[in-house]
């Protein structure tokens, strides 16, 4: 199943949507009736557990079409506009990416031996389709990272390896956008990956049964039609396994958690010369099997 977070219309409130071919069922109005405390949104739908996305999932195959939109129509919002703590993020997790950041900055690589975890503010969740507006009194050196996102979907904590991806509700979409010149002022990664708006997800989260296996996914990032990042999940140095593994070490993890799990090399910052976004650049960010999403940078 493919879960979204939608507007019908500018005027219309967010709301949880099943994807169903080239349209989107409102979940709650097509359940309402039958159903008082049917989720409302898509985070409100993971909490709510197994029992609650089966009868949602019914939904797929209902030939009624009424409570439903065409998607050529709607707003797209972020699957998860607000999740409920930071989005967990991989550092240096595809080796090409750990040499071209230890260049762009002088120093000697070294291979992580465990997951470098760090974390982005909540509020720079996005939306898949919005204009990204850059604070140019904060940075001028916005640059891009496509990245498999995952969303956690039951509570666990030690998780061991081999039950791992059972904890995982679904996957999206991710572009970690970062601030090079405050991560390097800093010496920490949270500030120059925590500004306004810049963690673009979705469009859609594709549950984990539908996606499959998540190590062998292309991922592709495009700059005004020009591709940067062309790489594929098999790439990662840690699996999301080993990852859900080390994360949840005496570290709940709750559903509706979200981890990025890493770009893979072509960031701008490890090109010659370095690129970095400019007003009116357009971005787009695909993961196989999820889809695209296509963000303009404005500066304000
Ligand atoms: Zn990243």
């Amino acid at each position: 199943m493919k879960f979204g977070t939608f507007s019908p219309d500018s005027a219309a409130g967010p709301r949880l949507g099943l994807v169903r071919g080239d349209r989107i069922v409102d979940v709650q109005a097509a359940l309402g009736r039958t159903w008082a405390d049917a989720p409302s949104t898509l985070l409100g739908l993971i909490q709510a557990g197994p029992d609650a996305q089966r009868r949602v999932a019914a939904l797929e195959n209902a030939a009624d079409g009424s409570h439903s939109y065409p998607l050529s129509g709607i707003r797209w919002h972020a699957p998860i506009p607000r999740p409920a703590k930071n989005v967990f993020c991989l550092g240096q997790n595809y080796l090409a990416h750990a040499r071209e950041s230890a260049q762009a900055r002088g120093r000697e690589m070294r291979v992580p031996t465990v997951p470098v975890i760090f974390t982005k503010a909540s509020t720079t969740v996005s939306g898949p389709f919005d204009d990204i507006a850059v604070d140019r009194d904060a940075t001028q050196q916005v640059d891009w990272e496509v990245e498999l996102g995952v969303v956690i979907g039951t509570s666990g904590r030690n998780i061991a390896k081999g039950d791992a991806l059972r904890h995982v509700f679904g996957y999206t979409v991710i572009n970690d956008l970062s601030a090079r010149d405050l991560q390097q002022q800093h010496l920490q990664w949270f500030k120059g990956k925590s500004l306004d708006g810049f963690c673009p997800m979705g469009p859609v989260i594709v549950t984990a049964d539908e996606f499959g296996d998540p190590q062998t996914k292309r991922l592709q990032l495009r700059v005004n039609g020009v591709t940067k990042q062309d790489s594929t999940t098999a790439n990662m140095i840690f699996p999301l396994d080993v990852i859900i593994e080390w994360l949840s070490k005496g570290l709940t993890l709750e559903p509706g958690d979200v981890i990025a799990t890493g770009t893979p090399e072509g960031v701008g910052m490890g090109r010659t010369p370095q690129e970095f976004l400019a007003n009116g650049d357009v971005i787009e960010t695909e993961v196989e099997g999820i889809g695209t999403m296509r963000n303009r940078i404005i500066d304000r």
